[in-house]
């Protein structure tokens, strides 16, 4: 059935007269998240106690909610599970897959990477000590690097600051005729595209949730291992809930079956009420028709913007191929005329040098709010109302 995106609309808390087009960095809060995570606290925290772990199926929600991101990026039922932050799941995923490949010492990357996964890579090379070593090249080169020293691809599918997608299938393949083992962070990708983890034979994944699949601030992130290495991955971060045998509380660790093993420690309850709140907006969701919407809404703000504002300088690939859910535009004075739209009530942000980036998120975003922000925009370039010292003044998140 096709996607009523004005019904999905309605299910998300979205303040009057904003447009929220920064669903890439922070998803909006779903309406029924309040009422789920007040349930948790206290029907089950509140009166259940320690007993929610059995009673409230607390232990078991990283595998339950795993399962349903993992329908979302086209990953084999219990090979996800959630937890930690995406920061973490970089470092073990990384960890697991240079191990499985012990020949090889080079972390092949892009510089387009999100920096805390380069900086989590340089950290574990470092602690790995010897010839290991973090080698980065352009975006485009990627591929084309890939050679016999590289151990582990590591890269983010969508780039944060400039929306180009990789090609995930012809990299993975790529790879793998080389001998080397992959990576592929989908922060910019689950909920926004279609993903097909099995289908291009991806090793190891990883992304958060509280991006486009709106878990909140802070929701934890998820690690998909592929079945063939399920049970021979070794995790790093080898804790007590990734042992087969947590409450045997055993002097030495044992790693547990499958997509277990990757759980570190305690769950983090109340952050998983409101992602299994979030989830139920996207389990009869097709990513392909997502994407296809996305796709146009990003078509109409590209169009509107170049004709309206073109000193703005588009920074994302023309080609729909080669794009997630995100346009960005360039423009030296980029910081200021982001807190000018976001004054007006547009709100998408700034990523330095000069980077304006907006998400177009379809489940809450429709055409008369790409119109409207295409129009406030022009307005603020014609008028040069950004060029106050109150919006270049820079805060600590941009
Ligand atoms: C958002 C993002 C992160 C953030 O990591 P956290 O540990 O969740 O703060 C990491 N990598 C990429 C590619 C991202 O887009």
């Amino acid at each position: 059935m096709p996607i009523d995106f004005a019904a999905k609309k309605a299910l998300f808390h979205l303040p009057e007269g904003l447009i929220y087009l920064d669903g890439n960095s922070l998803g909006p809060m779903v309406r029924t998240a309040p009422a789920r995570v007040d349930q948790a606290m206290q029907a089950e925290w509140g009166d259940l106690l320690i007993r929610g772990w059995n009673k409230a199926g607390w232990m078991a929600q990283p595998r339950a909610l795993g399962d349903r991101i993992a329908r979302l990026i086209g990953a084999e039922p219990g090979t996800v599970v959630l937890g930690d932050t995406l920061s973490i799941k970089v470092y073990q995923a990384l960890a697991s897959a240079l191990e499985m490949n012990p020949r090889r010492k080079v972390v092949l990357s892009d510089t387009g990477n999100f920096p805390s996964d380069l900086y989590m890579a340089e950290g574990l090379t470092r602690t790995l000590g010897g010839q290991y070593r973090l080698k980065t090249v352009a975006p485009e080169e990627a591929m084309s690097a890939i050679d016999e020293t590289v151990a582990v691809v590591m890269l983010t599918e969508v780039d944060y600051r400039t929306g180009r997608r990789h090609h995930m299938a012809d990299i993975t393949k790529c790879a793998h005729e080389m001998g080397a083992l992959v990576v592929w962070d989908l922060a910019h990708s689950a909920g926004a595209l279609p993903v097909d983890l099995a289908g291009v034979k991806a090793d190891f994944a990883v992304g958060c949730t509280y991006k486009y699949l709106n878990s909140g601030p802070g929701g934890p992130a998820f690690i998909y291992v592929a079945p063939r290495h399920a049970d021979v991955a070794r995790p790093a971060l080898s804790g007590w809930l990734g042992h087969a045998a947590p409450f045997a509380f055993d002097q030495s660790y044992r790693p547990g079956q499958g997509i277990e093993r990757m759980r570190v420690g305690t769950p983090p309850v109340l952050q998983l009420a409101a992602l299994d709140a979030a989830l139920d907006v996207w389990d009869d969701v097709d990513l392909r028709e997502v994407h296809a919407q996305s796709l146009r809404l990003q078509d109409q703000f590209i169009k509107g913007v170049e004709s309206r504002a073109p000193m703005l300088q588009l920074a994302t690939p023309r080609s729909h191929q080669m794009r997630g859910s995100q346009v960005s535009f360039r423009h030296p004075e980029g910081y200021a005329i982001m807190q000018a739209l976001i004054a007006e009530g547009v709100i998408g942000d700034f990523r330095a040098p000069d980077i304006l980036r907006f998400g177009f998120t379809p489940l809450f975003i429709d055409e008369d709010d790409v119109a409207r922000a295409i129009g406030i925009l022009a307005r603020i370039m014609d008028y040069g109302t950004w060029d106050k010292p109150e919006f270049k003044l820079r805060a600590a998140v941009t």
